[in-house]
This record gives C-alpha cells, sequence and structure tokens, in this order.
C-alpha cells in the first residue's frame, strides 16, 4: 500500500530513493525546479542528460542523482498549457504514471514528485492536482506496487492548498 504525502520545500533536499524533474524535452536543463535540481546534482547530471536524446512530452528517463540526496532522478517533459483541448490532461497523467514506473522498475521505493507543468508551463493547478494524485493512487495500485511513499513536495501556497485539498478529496 502506498501512502502519499503532501509538503512544503524544496525537492533538491528530498531524502528519497528518487525525485522527478518537471524537464522540457530537450533534457538540457531550464529554469524553475528544472534548473534547481541540475544546479544542486552538479555537472555530471547534464552529461548524463546529454546521453540520453532528449525525451517526448509525457514520457520519462532516468539518470543517477549525483551530488543530490537523492539516488535517482527522473526526467519527465510534462504539457505545456494551450486551452485544454491540446491533449494536455492526457499527456500530464502520462507524465505521473511513466515517472513512477520508471523509479519503479528500478527499485525505488520512495518517490517524490514537483507540481508538473504548473509552473512555467501554466496548467492550471485545480485540474493538475486532482489528476496529479488519480493518477499516482492507480499506478501504485496498479503497475508500481513496490512503491511504499509518494511525496508531493510544495514550492508555494498555492500549490499546498490545491494538492491539500485534492487529497482531501480523493480519501473522503
Ligand atoms: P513546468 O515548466 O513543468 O511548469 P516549473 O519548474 O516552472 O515547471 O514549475 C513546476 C512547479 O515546481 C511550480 O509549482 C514551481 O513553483 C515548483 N518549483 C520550483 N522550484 C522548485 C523546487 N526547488 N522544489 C520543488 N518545487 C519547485
Amino acid at each position: 500500500m502506498v501512502t502519499i504525502k503532501i509538503v512544503r520545500g524544496d525537492i533538491t533536499k528530498v531524502v528519497v530513493d528518487a525525485i522527478v524533474n518537471a524537464a522540457n524535452t530537450s533534457l538540457l536543463g531550464g529554469g524553475g525546479v528544472d534548473g534547481a535540481i541540475h544546479r544542486a546534482a552538479g555537472p555530471k547530471l547534464l552529461a548524463a542528460c546529454r546521453a540520453l536524446h532528449g525525451c517526448e512530452t509525457g514520457e520519462a528517463k532516468l539518470t543517477k542523482g549525483y551530488q543530490l540526496p537523492a539516488k535517482y532522478v527522473v526526467h519527465t517533459p510534462g504539457p505545456i498549457w494551450r486551452g485544454g483541448q491540446h491533449n494536455e490532461v492526457a499527456l500530464l497523467a502520462n507524465s505521473y504514471r511513466n515517472s513512477l514506473n520508471v523509479a519503479a522498475a528500478q527499485g525505488c521505493q520512495t518517490v517524490a514528485f514537483p507540481s508538473i507543468s504548473t509552473g512555467v508551463y501554466r496548467f492550471p493547478l485545480a485540474i493538475a492536482a486532482p489528476l496529479a494524485l488519480q493518477t499516482l493512487q492507480q499506478t501504485a495500485a496498479s503497475t508500481a506496487k513496490s512503491v511504499t511513499l509518494i511525496e508531493i513536495v510544495c514550492f508555494d501556497d498555492q500549490t499546498q492548498d490545491a494538492f491539500e485539498s485534492a487529497l482531501a478529496a480523493l480519501t473522503k
């Protein structure tokens, strides 16, 4: 059985088997959480990402964590929000599902996620938070059964509020 926790903090400091990076399709770094993860992991992370030759939106690829406290990083480009009629919901669910499955396939039991796509990619939090939690719960119950703890690491009040409301609704 998986436990899903909503926590406040910086995902680069979280001690878990794997953290997920809200990357872009180049996998060569960017702003936001992606930039923070690359700064904290050190230059070997960028070298490892170069060797992956990019990643499609909604897919997920694994590297080591290098200087991070986490053993692994799962990189997933979430969708850019373009009004909701461009498959954004399915693509965001793919990012969460594929990331958890990649971590589980590597033997990870504890996995931390940022709020994928709700920063610069502008996906509405009110849609993203319940979708994220439902997708993670379903994936942990089916294909990623070895995962025991999922932490959603929220960087601001708005994100924390949205995920706490979504978790309360899910466990009702
Ligand atoms: P995207 O391009 O997928 O929207 P962003 O990095 O712009 O990705 O934002 C995704 C979320 O990550 C936002 O809620 C942002 O506030 C948050 N974030 C930024 N830095 C960190 C960090 N160090 N730890 C956890 N979350 C972070």
